[in-house]
């Protein structure tokens, strides 16, 4: 494996990094065991192959986000030496340290600006987005690759969903668009033994304690993630509140009326209408027995 190290200045959307994947051993996808340097090199080398295999002559179309997985990604298609440029959708929420370190160590990444923010899809649809309904993500995130074969950094160890995904698919959304997930067997550790060994600059938020870097308020993350984050950037969570609000204006929810608070407190609650009502009744009840 190469293992250059390109240093990149030190800034305060950035840091070097401090976490390493360990020193035990790790199987790999052949069923033998490695010492984490050998599976490191192991899957280097599998994502060089694949690059090579499948390298199209206009280049690939990189989606990228910022966050670890996606910096990885962009290193190994700069290492491959395979042509490929690079995107970035901007959502309106993404976290401005996020943008901001981007900008300052990948400017030339393309960053595309959405046709409506957030909040006016928000307002369009009078609800906000849930894990079941992210109509978001369709306008915001998933723009953009058609007719290319677009190189992710999505894992299975991301999430239950993502376990079932394959390094090869085409897109379900755009038949057009061809799928590498480079990194997608690659654990946590790996990834951040690849960032430590090769020095990579990683966005700061991480070193704040948040493991996964996305949109803020994103209905995709736990309960405390998002609360988290709107400790964080709290003119977010404000911005989202005045958005619904003026939705329920205008078309009053089923459930929560137009009581903006209300329906912010489900939505950040993560849990079903039907349990949220009920957790709600049983604090009633203790409070009511308390007095
Ligand atoms: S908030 Fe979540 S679901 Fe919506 S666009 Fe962002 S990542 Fe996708």
């Amino acid at each position: 494996m190469d293992l250059r190290t390109e240093q990149r200045p030190d800034a305060e959307t950035s840091r070097k990094p401090q976490d390493g994947g360990g020193t035990q051993e790790c199987a790999v996808e052949d069923g033998s065991v490695k010492q984490p340097n050998e599976r490191l090199a192991y899957l280097f080398e599998q994502a060089m192959e694949t690059l090579h295999r499948y390298e199209p002559p206009e280049g690939y179309y990189l989606a990228f986000s910022g966050g670890k997985d996606s910096i990885v990604a962009y290193d190994l298609l700069n290492r491959s030496g395979c042509r490929f440029d690079a995107h970035m959708n901007l959502t309106s929420v993404d976290p401005p340290e996020l943008l901001a370190y981007v900008k300052q160590y990948y400017p030339d990444v393309l960053r595309h600006r959405p046709e409506m923010t957030m909040f006016q899809l928000i307002e369009k649809r009078c609800f906000l987005p849930t894990a079941r309904s992210r109509y978001c993500c369709a306008v915001l995130k998933e723009r953009g690759g058609s007719n290319r074969i677009v190189v992710t950094g999505i894992r299975k160890a991301e999430s239950h969903r993502r376990s079932k995904r394959q390094m090869l698919e085409t897109s379900k959304t755009d038949k057009t668009k061809r799928m590498i997930h480079i990194i997608i067997d690659w654990k946590d550790k790996d990834v951040w033994q690849y960032i430590r060994t090769l020095n990579i600059t990683y966005c700061s938020l991480y070193d704040e304690g948040f493991k996964r870097i996305g949109c803020i308020g994103c209905p995709m993350i736990s309960s405390n993630l998002r609360c988290k984050q709107f400790q964080r950037w709290p003119r977010h969570k404000i911005a989202y509140r005045n958005t619904i609000a003026k939705a329920l204006k205008q078309k009053a929810s089923n459930y929560f009326g137009t009581d903006a608070d209300l329906y912010l407190d489900w939505w950040l609650s993560n849990m079903s209408i039907k349990a949220f009502f009920g957790a709600r009744e049983q604090t009633d009840i203790f409070q009511e027995e308390e007095q």
